[in-house]
């Protein structure tokens, strides 16, 4: 059980969240002229991170907006968390509120 700060809302309980991916992903440029290997690695290639990792959250349960949340996959050690078009990377500790 951990508690995500939601820019929105503040401090909330993880169970009031919906997890939706890795944040790190970039859609293709120009998805008209992307081949099907684009696709397909933007679809299915992932890495598996130990360590710190930045992923996408919905507040379902709450303001229902997405943020980015920088987590630790190996402790679950929450940092900072971001709006959507704010930059946020794995190695950013700068600011971390957990
Ligand atoms: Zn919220």
């Amino acid at each position: 059980m951990f508690i995500i700060k939601c820019p929105y809302c503040g401090e909330r309980d993880v169970t009031e969240f919906s997890y939706g991916g890795d944040a790190t992903r970039a859609y293709p440029q120009d998805p008209a002229q992307a081949t099907p290997e684009d696709w397909h690695a933007y679809v299915y290639e992932r890495d598996n991170p130990r360590g710190w990792h930045v992923e996408w959250w919905q507040h379902s349960q709450g303001c229902r907006q997405w943020l980015k949340l920088r987590r630790n996959t190996l402790t679950h050690e929450l940092g900072r968390t971001a709006l959507p078009h704010e930059p946020l990377s794995p190695d950013d500790d700068e600011g971390s509120d957990a």
